[in-house]
């Protein structure tokens, strides 16, 4: 990469250094960079901009409880106000009627319901809507919805990190800087800016709902913000708000072993599985986690995700990249390497981006490739790119704003002023 980027590295690291919660720092392979909890910084910042207020979004119903419990409130308020905010959508208090005036005053004084702001909304010619969310604190992260082609349904498209702390070679977030994990708020009020944009509350039945499913796929890992992303699923699913069934939510995973096993425990959603390689060899080359948690322990890990079986198939994401991975013999390689796993294949031809040293497979390749799969029994589809025109592709998550973010750092670097964050 350009000297930019080692230069806001640098940046980073240092910011690292003075950041508090260092909960996830890791590793002298050159892997997870950076200490990685949503930092107290960035919650600092969310209370300072509401007066101190705390946000009632994306507390879990312990805590709301536990919040409602200082105010001198009874338990039963807990459900009145979960309705209220993850049912109805309400971001008043105003709005509440089935609760007292006095009591709706109460809350007024002491919390808010909180939603990022919204400097970019963009819809793409084939009907992908994508938001540029921005936090208490002025990081930015993206949010697609992607509608099917069919129906009148689609998927909503969620960001778990501010960046990466991967350095997958093939992905443009890969090479960007990573700033901070979301909080739990900033995973779930995702969801919510999509429902509000498209007025799809109170909640409908699962039937008649627009934004119809989750995929965990947009930047960052998010089994590297593992509470975080875990206790906002847990709010997604509540049936006495949001109330998506699991079956509707997809999490995918460049492959964090230990993570695995316990999203399966713990909240079981549908898994994808980036796998990109049918050999540790090329792995390794492509995605540096792989030295770490190599293809045996990440097959092992997919073979013992619970309620996996051939109604309820274990994803694998494979990016075609010519001449690396898009041979017959890697298509029969990943037959062999999968067996006996319930599972599907996702071929997503590569976006290229600025400086990538790799090219997307032709597409005639991509069809052999996938037939090859497919006479070897499994169903391999073709992910068509959507939203390329307003950047919400693949891999094309957040460079805009990213670039921006560089050419200001590196604005701020010339002059010697060190980055505030
Ligand atoms: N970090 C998680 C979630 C991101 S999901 C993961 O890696 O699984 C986004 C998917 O897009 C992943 O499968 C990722 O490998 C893939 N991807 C990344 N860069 C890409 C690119 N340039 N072209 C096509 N797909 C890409
Ligand atoms: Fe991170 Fe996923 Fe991109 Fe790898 S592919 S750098 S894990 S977002």
């Amino acid at each position: 990469m350009t000297t930019d980027t080692t230069a806001a590295d640098a940046v980073a690291r240092e910011d690292a250094a003075v950041s508090d919660a260092p909960a996830n720092a890791v590793s002298d392979d050159g892997i997870e960079k950076l200490p990685l909890q949503a930092s107290d910084t960035a919650a600092k910042a969310a209370v300072a901009a509401d007066h101190g207020k705390r946000d009632l979004v994306g507390l879990s119903r312990e805590e709301l409880g536990a919040a409602m419990a200082e105010l001198g409130e009874k338990p039963f308020r807990v459900k009145q106000v979960w309705q209220w905010i993850y049912n109805k959508g309400v971001t008043d208090f105003e709005s509440m009627t089935n609760l007292s005036k006095p009591l709706r005053e109460k809350l007024d004084a002491h919390f808010v319901i909180r939603r990022p702001s919204l400097p970019v909304e963009q819809t793409s010619e084939d009907g992908t809507r994508k938001w540029l969310m921005r936090f208490a604190d002025g990081k930015e992260a993206e949010t697609v919805y992607i509608p099917d082609v069919d129906e009148p349904r689609g998927s909503v498209c969620i960001s778990s990190q501010v960046g990466c702390t991967l350095t997958c070679k093939f992905c443009h977030t890969g090479t960007q800087l990573l700033v901070r994990n979301l909080s739990a708020a900033e995973i779930v009020s995702q969801f919510m800016v999509a429902r509000d944009s498209y007025g799809e509350w109170p909640s409908p039945t699962d039937e008649s709902r627009r934004l119809s499913n989750v995929v965990m796929m947009g930047m960052g890992e998010p089994l590297y913000n593992y509470d975080n992303v875990v206790k906002a699923l847990k709010i997604l699913v509540d049936g006495d708000g949001i109330a998506l069934s699991r079956r509707r939510i997809t999490l995918s995973t460049s492959g964090v072993v230990p993570e695995m096993y316990r999203l399966g425990n713990d909240i079981n959603v549908n898994l994808a599985v980036s796998l990109h390689a049918a050999t540790d060899e090329v792995r390794n080359r492509i995605m540096p986690i792989n030295k770490k948690y190599p293809l045996a322990e990440l097959m092992k890990a997919c073979r013992e995700y619970p309620n996996v079986s051939n109604a309820r198939r274990i994803t694998f994401e494979y990016v075609m990249l010519k001449d690396v991975n898009d041979s017959d013999a890697d298509a029969r390689a990943l037959a062999k390497l999968v067996e006996g796993i319930p599972c599907k294949f996702n071929l997503i031809p590569f976006n290229p981006w600025p400086g990538s040293q790799f090219e997307c497979s032709s597409w005639n390749r991509i069809r052999k490739f996938s037939d090859a799969l497919y006479d070897l029994g499994f169903s391999a589809p073709i992910r068509m790119p959507r939203g390329r025109d307003i950047l919400a592709a693949c891999g094309q998550l957040k460079s805009e704003s990213e670039r921006e973010r560089k050419s200001l750092l590196k604005a701020r670097l010339a002059a010697g002023i060190p980055d505030e964050h």
